[in-house]
């Protein structure tokens, strides 16, 4: 029999299968709202690899919600989202900025931050002890009044129970597939995106933007101090490698209208990333089955054209600490949180390959539209579009766990 190294205790417990953004975040918020967690994360070394992310409005107040909010904007640079508007490689405009008044009024922002920062805020939220690295979760076994998740560790499988299991094990989360085996694994996109942080620029300088090409994307992002954060995006065949990854960027980027060649120039030889993005193209019939509940990228991957994986892992988060600390029925609550993400989550699924299919278009003519649609599209309508994702507030917390989350240490 393996060994159940859940500890008895008084209150409700939860185990977190996995240890990234999602996982954390959902672990930092029930810790703060009164229940004992422990993470497993079958990495060996707590860790992000990653360039910089950015987290809309609605991902802010998530944070908020789970006691982070101000921590994270403390290590953050803010911009307007969209930046300086939207260009061709040749530097013409296709859109303008968005309208300061309308940002202002809907509350919407980016942060930008570097992904080790945010990773590291969310573990030092948590209570010792609570993350388990090297820690393989194999399965998870529904008890109905409780849950056992089963990990390796190099003395043998080990047990740990909760009254919910979290799985929070990404895009090709193995718990998914075991409770909903009839829905596919994520599909490729079609898509690559390069990532890398410029070095020695003046970031109070770069407002932040996008650049569309035949196929292509840039992006910038200001991260504070002297560096900007790029991505680079470009339609290539799945698991396609490039002897040089930085030259590559620079030979398909290195053309187009300045900072874009001078940010790839900046970028320390050996700094940059690169990810086939894949999303879950077949939407999940649930989030919960029993008391196991699904959490940002094992619930909805996403493609990266939106900005909002992490965004909505977060939200995630943030209604499952709120629905939990509203009843006492498990159950009851997991239900709820299925009926407030699912629909919400999935149609930004939707979006963001809309999004990604509308800007990497290749054949000439589908080119000339879109940039002309691009080009005729009121900025209202963007606007309209970026307040129906950023401008989203979480449920409130019910007001014992409003306070005790306010207070990062003072779990019930
Ligand atoms: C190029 C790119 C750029 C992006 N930019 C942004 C952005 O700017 N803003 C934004 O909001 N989102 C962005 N995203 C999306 C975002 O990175 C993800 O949506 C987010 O990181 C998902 O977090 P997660 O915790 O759900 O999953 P993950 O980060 O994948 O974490 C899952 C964790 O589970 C662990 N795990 C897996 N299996 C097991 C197991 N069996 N047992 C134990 N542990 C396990 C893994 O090791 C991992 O640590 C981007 C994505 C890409 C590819």
């Amino acid at each position: 029999m393996p060994a159940d190294s859940s500890r008895p205790g008084p209150g409700r417990s939860a185990v977190v299968v996995g240890g990234g953004i999602g996982g954390l975040a959902a672990a930092v918020g029930l810790h703060r709202t009164g229940w004992r967690v422990t993470v497993l994360e079958r990495a060996p070394e707590p860790r992000e690899a990653g360039a910089g992310i950015s987290l809309l409005t609605n991902a802010q107040r998530a944070l908020d919600l789970l006691g982070l909010g101000d921590a994270v904007r403390a290590n953050a640079a803010v911009m307007a989202p969209g930046g300086e508007g939207l260009r061709l490689a040749s530097g013409r405009r296709l859109q303008p900025p968005a309208d300061p008044a309308f940002l202002r009024e809907r509350g919407l922002s980016l942060l930008v931050l570097t992904r080790p920062a945010l990773h590291g805020l969310l573990r030092a939220a948590l209570p010792d002890g609570a993350l388990r690295t090297g820690a393989a979760v194999t399965r998870v076994v529904d008890q109905g009044g409780s849950a056992v998740a089963f990990h390796r560790t190099p003395e043998g499988e080990q047990a740990v129970s909760g009254d919910l299991v979290i799985a929070a094990d990404g895009a090709f989360s193995a718990i998914r597939s075991a409770l909903w085996p009839q829905v596919p694994p994520p599909v490729y996109s079609g898509h690559s995106v390069w990532r890398g942080i410029a070095e020695g620029v003046d970031s109070a300088a770069e407002p932040g933007g996008s650049t569309w090409g035949r196929g292509l994307e840039f992006g910038r992002m200001p991260l504070g101090g002297d560096r900007v954060y790029w991505f680079a995006v470009a339609n290539t065949p799945e698991g396609r490698r490039f002897p040089d990854e930085h030259a590559e960027v620079l030979r398909r980027f290195g053309s187009w209208h300045q900072p874009v060649p001078a940010l790839i120039a900046a970028t320390p030889l050996g700094g940059v990333l690169r990810h086939d993005v894949f999303e879950l193209a077949q939407p999940l019939p649930g989030y919960v089955s029993g008391r196991v509940a699904v959490l940002g990228d094992a619930a909805h991957a996403m493609t990266s054209d939106l900005g909002q994986g992490a965004c909505q892992a977060l939200e995630d988060a943030a209604v499952l600490c709120a629905v939990l600390a509203a009843q006492d029925d498990i159950p009851r609550a997991l239900a709820d949180y299925d009926e407030q993400r699912r629909p919400r989550s999935q149609s930004i699924v939707e979006a963001s390959r809309r999004m990604g299919e509308l800007k990497l278009t290749e054949r000439p003519w589908q080119l000339l539209r879109r940039n002309a649609r691009m080009r005729r599209t009121q900025p209202r309508a963007s606007q309209q579009g970026l307040a129906m994702v950023g401008d989203w507030h979480p449920p409130a917390l019910p007001e014992p766990a409003a306070v005790a989350a306010a207070r990062p240490g003072e779990a019930r």
